[in-house]
């Protein structure tokens, strides 16, 4: 479970960018946060993988006080989250293949699990064919199809998808969106961002809108209302 308990975050002197939140995500839950830029959603998802610190409440993951965290347990805890960004993030030098297993090896796998376990998540995101290509050789959405299959290689509890379909087509954007409900169907908590409306209404899953660092509405079957 994740729980904002009144959390409140100021940058150097602005005004404040979460503003009294509260908000608890179940495990398995499918959540998305929309809200106009400048609303606070990143710094909301920036807090979920500690990069920020509550300027006063407190974040918790799980039982654990994000920011009591130290170093080892702040490892642990980012190997509990798989991200997704607009921009893909592949690294460019590195096959397909060497890419997700590259982010099995960065957590301690063992050679025979990677062999075991990357062809699995190709299969899942259905890119089994495109092992051996680079990311320059592949679609928008078939690099992000790579991202989210190194996203969730490692098992994680929970998927933290910043405006993942920022980038691409409607068709892509489609595919992309059924992956992310595929994962959760799996059990695993996702968490979007996105500015897309066809998006928001398709998944009818819960949507939390933000309007200037506050929480405007938190709707269990939601639609996009801006
Ligand atoms: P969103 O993701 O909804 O666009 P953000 O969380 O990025 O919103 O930003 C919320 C507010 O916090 C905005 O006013 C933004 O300018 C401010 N902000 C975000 N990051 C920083 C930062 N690193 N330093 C100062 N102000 C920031």
């Amino acid at each position: 479970m994740i729980y904002f308990d009144k959390v409140t975050k100021f940058y150097n002197g602005g005004a404040a960018a979460l503003d009294d939140v509260t908000l608890t995500i179940e495990p398995g839950e499918f959540v998305s946060i929309v809200g106009h830029s400048g609303a606070g959603k990143s710094t909301l998802l920036k807090m979920i993988l500690a990069e920020e610190v509550p300027s006063e409440g407190t974040v918790f993951f799980e039982s654990n006080n994000i920011a009591n965290l130290g170093k080892l347990e702040l490892n642990e805890l980012r190997r509990k989250i798989g991200t997704v960004f607009q921009d893909f993030r592949l690294l460019p030098t590195k096959t397909v293949y060497e890419n997700i297993a590259f982010a099995m090896e960065a957590a301690g796998a063992h050679e025979e699990d990677i062999i075991a376990d990357v062809p699995h998540v190709l299969d899942l995101v259905d890119l089994s064919e495109k092992m051996d290509s680079f990311p320059r050789e592949l679609s928008g959405g078939e690099q992000q199809r790579v991202a989210i299959a190194r996203a969730i290689v490692n098992q994680p509890d929970v998927v933290v998808a910043d405006e993942p379909t920022g980038n691409l087509d409607p068709i892509s954007t489609y595919e992309v969106v059924q992956i992310l409900k595929k994962i959760n169907d799996l059990g695993t908590t996702v968490i979007l961002t996105t500015h897309n409306k066809g998006v928001i209404d398709s998944l009818g899953k819960r949507v939390v809108t933000m309007d200037e660092g506050r929480i405007a509405r938190d709707d269990a079957s939601g639609r996009y209302v801006l």
